[in-house]
């Protein structure tokens, strides 16, 4: 048996000498370069006792040696768990009580609260890696001997967990096996036409299905390559686009280079493809950018559990408010929320999604598994949405509450639950309000009792140390009582609304 996913990375097909990472400043790293140190990571993994089906957690700055080690977790057939690095120590207890991995990365800012949390887990090693690509896992690299072959691993054997938040607050961690990853990356490839000509500007974070899966793995079954770069910064990514061929960016990238004076159509001539997702792309933003640009900024639609799922054609007509047309071998269907009856073309219900690139379930969550699946093998995505009669598929609205702020998922009941825990208040609700900047911002609305003094600053003091920065209230609003209906159930959408302008500019 082969390494499923390895092998299709690391195919001798593409040009081992051409520099795949662009770190930005004129230096890089080859192909070979590239997996000569995945290779030592893998053979870290080993030494460190991991063997296939062990898990690895991250919770580590971009750096191209973060790149190095998951690939590496890939070729040593264990189970890389990347972190969002805005998690605070409470929430990775968590997710390490939760995933028991054997070793656990982190900054090495963060080592010493990390190695108490660990310790309680049972975790068996605590290592570091910077943002520098530096700490004490890349220095037991530089002194490892490559592995030279990789772990065997089908293609239905797990390559990754990511988590994601459930709608009660708990994160499930989504299994994506060895062909989740792979075919999605064969899949947008060619649907998007990536060669070994291309240059993606990668500028997302690799804690996340978008910049992880969807940026790296697409580039590196292609044969192309990307500029690396820590974080998002217009300026300079606008500086880098006569170099560039591509970019891979949610919605707030498109809406803060639009604020650049410089985008012009002669700054975009050398780019061929500009890409959306993670959130909804306004309509407006789409016509604006093409009036700039002259490209169509082509929009698709994803999620960690299922990877890729739609994406508006490259050839053909980009329909902004759109997310294009299922992709080749995934199949999409629109049904009842309440009845999971199927429902007809341009009928509003719930997108269900069955295809290669579909999760294998929730990690250690049986039941919430079998609950999300149809008997069939469709997947519930929770979002709602529609197919038009020309194929395309809409999404009108997410289940029910969730927000998306910056391109990340805030669950309001996670909000709501820290909030309602201090000292002092009744009963909250979170919602969120559009936002120019972040699409959504998160909202509180908070009710006290008759005696507390709590306000504003005290609550997002108390939330700014128990919550990561993107599920943070922009405001907290303290009021009499919460809307509610005849059944009892606070009306979010009455709270929607009266906060609607909130941030408008
Ligand atoms: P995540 O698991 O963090 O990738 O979030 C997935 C969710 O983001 C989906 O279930 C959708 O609600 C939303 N999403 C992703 N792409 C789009 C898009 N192009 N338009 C609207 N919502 C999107």
């Amino acid at each position: 048996m082969s390494n499923h996913l390895h092998d299709l990375m690391t195919g001798p097909r593409f040009d081992t000498d051409k520099v795949v990472l662009h770190f930005g400043n004129g230096t890089g790293w080859t192909r070979q370069q590239l997996f000569d140190r995945v290779a030592r990571y893998a053979a870290v993994l080993q030494s460190l006792g991991l063997q296939a089906g062990d898990r690895v957690c991250l919770q580590v700055e971009k750096s191209v040696e973060t790149v190095a080690l998951t690939l590496g977790a890939v070729q040593a057939g264990v189970i890389f768990n990347p972190l969002n690095t805005a998690y605070t120590t409470a929430e990775i207890s968590y997710f390490i009580g939760d995933a028991e991995p054997k070793l656990l990365v982190c900054d090495p800012s963060k080592r010493d609260a990390l190695t108490i949390a660990a310790e309680k887990a049972g975790v068996t090693h605590v290592e570091t890696l910077g943002a520098d690509g530096r700490g004490t896992l890349a220095t037991l690299a530089d002194l490892a001997k490559p592995m030279t072959t990789a772990v065997a691993r089908s293609a239905d054997d797990i390559a990754a967990i990511l988590y994601t938040s459930g709608t009660t607050g708990r994160s499930k961690g989504a299994m994506l096996s060895h062909d989740n990853l792979a075919s999605n990356a064969l899949t947008l490839k060619d649907y998007w036409q990536f060669t070994e000509q291309d240059v993606l500007l990668h500028a997302l974070p690799i804690y996340h299905t978008h910049g992880l899966f969807v940026a790296i793995n697409t580039v590196l079954v292609s044969g192309a390559s990307m500029i690396f770069l820590p974080k998002f910064d217009p300026e300079q990514i606008l500086s880098l686009m006569p170099g560039a061929t591509s970019l891979m960016g949610v919605p707030t990238f498109y809406t803060r280079l639009l604020q650049q004076q410089g985008l012009t159509k002669d700054a975009t001539e050398h780019m061929r493809l500009f890409i959306s997702g993670s959130a909804p792309l306004l309509a407006e933003t789409h016509r604006e950018w093409q009036a700039r640009t002259g490209h169509a900024i082509l929009e698709r639609y994803g999620m960690t559990e299922t990877n890729m799922n739609t994406s508006n054609p490259y050839q053909g007509e980009r329909i902004a408010g759109t997310v294009g047309f299922p992709l080749p071998d995934v199949s999409i269907r629109v049904t009842d929320p309440e009845t999971g009856a199927m429902l007809e073309q341009e009928a509003i219900g719930m997108l269900e999604v069955k295809g290669p690139n579909v999760f294998k379930g929730y990690w250690r969550m049986p039941e919430k598994t079998a609950s999300e699946f149809r008997s069939d093998g469709y997947f519930i995505t929770g979002d709602l949405g529609k197919i038009d009669h020309k194929g395309y598929v809409h999404i009108v609205g997410r289940g029910k509450d969730l927000i998306i702020s910056g391109g990340f998922n805030v669950y309001p009941k996670e909000v709501e639950t820290e909030i309602d825990a201090m000292t002092g208040v009744v009963e909250s609700a979170v919602v969120g309000v559009a936002h120019p900047d972040f699409g959504e911002g998160v909202v509180g609305v908070v009710v006290l009792n008759k005696d507390s003094n709590l306000n504003e600053a005290a609550i997002l003091a108390h939330l700014s140390t128990s919550l990561a920065k993107f599920k943070q209230p922009k405001r907290v609003f303290i009021v009499e009582d919460l809307p509610r209906n005849t059944m009892g159930k606070v009306q979010k959408n009455l709270l929607r609304d009266s906060y609607k302008d909130l941030f408008k500019a």
